[in-house]
């Protein structure tokens, strides 16, 4: 009989049919209800952290993220080259330049190219930075696939030189720091914007939802006015800013709150799968079951296979369907975005990590509802693809 494992579905198991029909009972479809602010409590106390706003979208509480930055039209923010590309566009809604700076073996922004790009290719004037005379403003980090970006050494930079930080933690829901200065800190709260993500195949989903939170609990506050039109009178329709509409809908957060409720449960299924697949990989030389940030503990959303490109030389796509053929959903990770349409010829510095991930990085199945079984066939399945490739 034939079986298909896929790399990421959806957990249904607690409230949520519960949750939905409650909203819809009660008439409360929209961005206003109950469940929505019930869900930003439930957020804020899972995060420690005062204040959250939630939105339509992890791009959304990206968006407003380096609106309140006062990102503006002419400015720089500093990237990340490999990861979603929803991470880098806001940036171009800001009409705002973005220059991308390499990873380092986490995936996640290396803070000594970082460090080199302020120093050598900046000029800092004691309180703003400049790249060809426009001013620095923020960078945008991303905890890819849930693993935690070095922010000791970010923060301490972006302290240096006054820039914004917004943590793209839409994949990184639960990861923290256990040891050093952050130690008990939750990815999104370090920096001064935190966005989190609830997309389909996300940690937790709400079908499609976000949410932001910021290291300032007023700017949130401003964050939550600017989601809803910005309307400033509760009776009439006066308007001193120009607002979006970002927020969140109650039906959305009220799948959200049965979400979080098996947060916790959900980290620890992706927590013990990953020590599963890193047993099956253990002692198998064609690839690499990557690890997560030493001192952290990851939410461990994705898993990365990191390929022998000395031995296998089968293209993604190859790999992709042949393991499709065998029951097993793959993915590549993402193509850099620097190289993407819309930002060709924007500027790069020192890429040499992400270009050499990009070819190599392969995300295998994840779910929270995998079976012990269906991971040793998946890995089975994995290895003697790849055998049969080295071999061929
Ligand atoms: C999912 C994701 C986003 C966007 O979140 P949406 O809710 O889909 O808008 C942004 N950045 C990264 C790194 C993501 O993985």
């Amino acid at each position: 009989m034939s079986r298909f494992i896929p790399l990421s579905v959806p957990n249904f198991e607690g409230n949520e049919k519960k949750y939905v029909d409650d909203a819809i009972e009660q008439g409360w479809v929209s961005t206003g209800g109950a469940y929505i602010t019930a869900l930003e409590k439930k957020l804020a106390e899972f995060l420690e952290t005062e204040n959250v706003a939630a939105c339509q979208s992890g791009t959304s509480a990206l968006h407003l993220s380096l609106v309140e930055a006062g990102v503006k039209p002419g400015d720089t923010v500093i990237v990340p080259p490999l990861t979603f590309i929803a991470a880098v566009n806001p940036v171009k809604y800001q009409f705002a330049t973005p220059v991308f700076i390499d990873c380092d073996d986490s995936f996640c922004m290396d803070p000594a190219k970082l460090r080199s790009f302020c120093e050598e290719e900046c000029a800092w004037d004691g309180e703003i930075l400049r790249h060809n005379g426009s001013h620095v403003k923020a960078l945008v980090v991303v905890h890819v696939f849930g693993n935690m970006a070095d922010m000791e050494s970010i923060m301490e930079i972006a302290k240096a030189y006054n820039l914004k930080v917004i943590e793209d933690a839409t994949e990184a829901l639960g990861t923290r720091y256990i040891e050093g200065r952050f130690s008990g800190k939750y990815a999104g709260t370090i920096g001064d914007f935190g966005a989190y993500s609830f997309n389909g195949n996300k940690i937790i989903t709400t079908g499609g939802g976000g949410a932001v939170t910021a290291a300032d609990p007023e700017v949130v506050d401003h964050i939550r006015f600017l989601s809803t039109q910005a309307k400033t009178d509760p009776h009439y329709y006066i308007h001193d800013e120009v607002g979006y509409n970002y927020r969140m809908t109650n039906l959305q957060a009220a799948l959200g709150v049965a979400q979080m409720e098996e947060l916790p449960e959900f980290i620890r299924r992706k927590q013990k799968n990953y020590e599963q697949y890193k047993a099956e990989f253990e002692d198998f030389d064609l690839c690499e079951l990557m690890p997560f940030r030493k001192g952290t503990e990851s939410n461990k959303w994705f898993y990365a296979l990191s390929i022998d490109r000395s031995k296998i030389k089968a293209s993604m796509r190859e790999i992709i369907t042949s393991l499709q053929d065998r029951g097993i959903q793959t993915r590549a990770i993402w193509g850099l975005i620097n190289e993407q349409k819309p930002y060709e010829g924007e500027e790069t510095y020192k890429l040499e990590k992400a270009p050499y991930y990009a070819e190599r990085i392969l995300n295998i199945p994840c779910s929270t509802q995998i079976t012990e079984e269906e991971i040793t066939f998946a890995a089975d399945t994995i290895k003697e693809l790849f055998r049969s490739l080295a071999n061929g």
